[in-house]
């Protein structure tokens, strides 16, 4: 038995998603025919209470098109320094979009309406890049899945209308915390221009990511996922994947958040561990003791048949996904236990 911690991608497709992949209605998507792609993205469309979607084949592809249906070159996007835009791809958005990052030193990957405001700059100094563009991400990855509280995005979105700037939402993980705030895509949904979601992480998809927006926006992004090489064919079976996701793997996001909870609180109960960041959702991040090698701590857990990623300078991380049962946490909790 395997137990893998490394992220909430690694999940493979059940037996029922694989079922109603191998029995999807498909045809060329790039000639907008296949149905079930059709469907799926009028089906998430509806469910945000936004007008279109279009499926991508990664979470990257999306953001990237995201910033650059709001953007021009030589202009600049605010985000969180921790912001998976800026550190995770690949500086995509000064390659693709010609765009610079004005970095706001938030607080776990979130910030505040009144941080924004001293970060957007002045359009009537020629000096100063002209900022067009925040991008939030919730939960925040690189924070351990941290949620965002909504009446503080709503503040960033008055900052945002006041100021004549774009909201992009960075949703890689935005069921996590729907499932964990009790709150509805439909307040997400009125608040950004654009939201992507990836089908690859909680949602137990073997691939793809949506971004839902505007038709005008969509009509966009459709134009550049094409010349960014994204257009493809026979898709259908994939987005069959998405919609059972959708169906049958957001409620049961909870257990994931609850095994985390579990784990997260034997750890800290460990000795030999210093510090374990807040569990919101899905991701445990926490810290060995000063004299104990984090490389040391990766390999035992190895040993025992538990998976899990060394960030760097004693920063460690658990994600629990679908994959991850019962026994399997039982499992991790005796292992720490003896530790
Ligand atoms: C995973 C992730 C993405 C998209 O990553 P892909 O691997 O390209 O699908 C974007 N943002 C965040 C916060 C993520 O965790």
């Amino acid at each position: 038995m395997q137990i893998n911690l490394l992220s909430d991608t690694v999940t493979k497709p059940t037996e029922g998603m694989l079922k109603a992949m191998f029995n999807a209605e498909v045809g060329d998507d790039v000639f907008n025919a296949d149905p079930t792609v059709n469907h799926l993205q009028e089906k998430i469309a509806r469910l945000f209470g936004m007008e279109a979607a279009l499926f991508f084949p990664s979470g990257t592809m999306a953001n990237q098109v995201a910033v650059k249906i709001h953007t021009q070159p030589g202009e600049q996007l605010i985000c969180d320094k921790w912001s998976h835009v800026y550190n995770y791809e690949g500086g995509g958005v000064s390659f693709n979009s010609g765009v610079s990052c004005n970095l706001i030193d938030g607080e776990r990957g979130m910030f505040t309406a009144e941080q924004l405001m001293e970060k957007v700059s002045n359009r009537e100094d020629i000096h100063q890049a002209i900022t067009t563009l925040v991008t939030i991400e919730n939960t925040a990855n690189k924070a351990g899945g941290a949620c965002w509280n909504l009446k503080e995005l709503k503040k960033i979105k008055q900052v945002c209308q006041q100021q004549d700037l774009a909201l992009h939402l960075d949703g890689a993980r935005l069921y996590n915390a729907l499932i964990a705030k009790k709150e509805r895509p439909q307040q997400y949904g009125v608040m950004f221009d654009t939201i992507s979601i990836c089908l690859s992480k909680g949602l137990g998809c073997p691939v793809g990511s949506l971004l839902l927006g505007s038709n005008e926006h969509i009509k966009k992004a459709l134009r550049y996922r094409k010349t960014m090489g994204g257009g493809m064919r026979q898709i259908g079976y994939l987005a069959a994947a998405g919609i059972y996701a959708l169906d049958n793997h957001v409620d049961r996001l909870v257990d994931d958040h609850n095994n985390a909870k579990k784990v997260g609180a034997a750890l800290e109960a460990s000795s030999v561990i210093k510090k374990v960041e807040p569990v919101e959702t899905n991701i445990v991040i926490f810290y060995t003791n000063d004299d104990i090698d984090d490389t040391d701590f990766v390999n035992k857990l190895a040993s025992e048949n538990i998976l899990i990623t060394g960030m760097g300078q004693g920063k460690l991380r658990m994600v629990f996904h679908l994959d991850i049962t019962n026994e399997m946490v039982e499992h991790v909790v005796q292992v720490l236990q003896k530790l």
